[in-house]
């Protein structure tokens, strides 16, 4: 529990045993009556927030990505808490809306929108982030359709991404966005349109732990939108300055330190140009809320040798947690951290394998991880298991059952 990944979000009861929200992990799986489970914290949802709150600056709104986790109790917790969630399918607007957030603060960004989905949105009163020429045509024909007033932001292709990031999303050719050449004759096309202008969309990155990285990438994002706000029907009421607020998933990563974050990001809006001094600035992220709050709970069904090696079989897998497995997004595979939950404090004892139970050797949760002895019917703990955890996984590759999810 002293590994700095994850130090001070969890705390051990007297004899060792994990505990989730004050909550013995053994307690918890019996509640869901079965294993696999993912349990996520809300309290460590709320420091998170708390913290972004502290160090951004004031005025600065915090919109929730809820492709990080789609687990509706989870988004219900965050949307009483940010002033905004950003959704990417006609799904996750039914979810977003369920929550209660109020449609005029809901974002509906992604490639490949289809016209059920741009209808679903116009009708919810919720903002476009347009991705293309193409969307913004089929957004405004649909719209005249339905008889309504379409709110339509539109999502840049930046010149510059965040360097440094687990997943670059902006600069050069890209399927998100458009490109900024195309902008001015988009931006007319609204305009005449008699569209909602609402503003701008720009994403350079995520999963970022380089301060310096997001400080000149949220620079550049406001010049950008100041140049390009030039061109616009009106002054732009919001400007989605991205996120990418990265979290330390491996041995050696160190925490993002916000705090220079939030210094500059109130410089650069304290000097921003004049056509922006109306604008409102949101920030979206998705991991940096949820992504420490989750534990993925594990059961291990058997134990083995091979050439020298302990494997400590489990019942979950990548089928689950395909993050920690190392395959989504990762070139080199590390270790999530995980521990024994019955014994989370106790000193090592042993150097073992944690598998998954999936007929596939990408099917690995730990690798060579020094743990207390670990026995057949022990639980295991993979934490950082609250974003991009279930819903990006292969739920149904090999045909197991589906986790169960808890918010305690
Ligand atoms: C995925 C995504 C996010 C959330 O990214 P995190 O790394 O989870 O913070 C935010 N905005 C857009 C446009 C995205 O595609």
């Amino acid at each position: 529990m002293h590994d700095p990944r994850i130090s001070g979000l969890f705390a051990a009861a007297d004899d060792g045993e994990l505990l989730i929200g004050g909550e013995r992990a053994s307690d918890l799986v019996e509640r869901a009556g079965d294993t696999p489970l993912f349990v996520y914290d809300r309290s460590v949802i709320d420091r998170q927030i708390a913290a972004l709150r502290q160090a951004m600056p004031r005025g600065v709104e915090l919109h929730f990505a809820v492709k990080a986790n789609p687990y509706q109790p989870v988004i219900d917790h965050i949307a009483g808490q940010v002033d905004g969630l950003d959704i990417a399918s006609a799904g996750e607007l039914e979810f977003a809306l369920a929550s209660g957030c109020d449609p005029g603060e809901i974002s509906f960004a992604g490639p490949g929108k289809r016209d059920r989905e741009l209808d679903a949105a116009i009708r919810a009163g919720v903002t476009l982030n347009c991705e293309s020429a193409g969307e913004l045509r089929r957004t405004l024909t649909i719209a005249e359709m339905l008889g309504e007033t379409p709110r339509i932001a539109l999502r840049v292709n930046p010149t510059f991404d965040l360097k440094g990031s687990g997943m670059r999303m902006g600069g050069g050719a890209k399927p998100f966005g458009v490109d900024t050449d195309q902008v001015p004759a988009l931006l007319r096309r609204i305009g005449e349109a008699g569209a909602d202008f609402r503003g701008f969309h720009i994403f350079a990155g995520s999963q970022n732990l380089k301060p310096d990285a997001i400080i000149e990438a949220q620079a550049q994002t406001v010049a950008l939108v100041a140049e390009l706000a030039a061109h616009a029907p009106a002054p732009p009421p919001t400007a989605n300055i991205g996120g990418g607020f990265g979290l330390p998933y491996f041995p050696g990563d160190v925490p993002l330190d916000l705090e220079p974050i939030g210094a500059a990001l109130a410089e650069t809006l304290a000097n921003r140009p004049a056509i922006l001094k109306d604008t409102r600035f949101i920030l979206e992220l998705g991991r940096y809320i949820v992504g420490t709050s989750g534990v993925y709970l594990t059961r291990i069904v058997d134990r083995k040798e091979s050439d020298g090696q302990t494997f400590l079989v489990t019942d979950g897998g990548l089928h689950h947690q395909l993050a920690a497995s190392g395959n989504f997004g990762t070139v080199i595979r590390r270790n999530y951290p995980l521990v024994h939950a019955g014994r989370a404090n106790h000193p090592p004892e042993e150097t073992v394998n944690v598998v998954g139970c999936l007929c596939t050797p990408l099917d690995k949760l730990g690798d060579k991880n020094d743990l207390p002895k670990a026995d057949v019917g022990d639980l295991i703990a993979v934490f950082m298991a609250g974003a991009y955890g279930r819903s990006a996984s292969p739920e149904r590759f090999l045909g197991h059952p589906s986790p169960i999810e808890l918010l305690v």
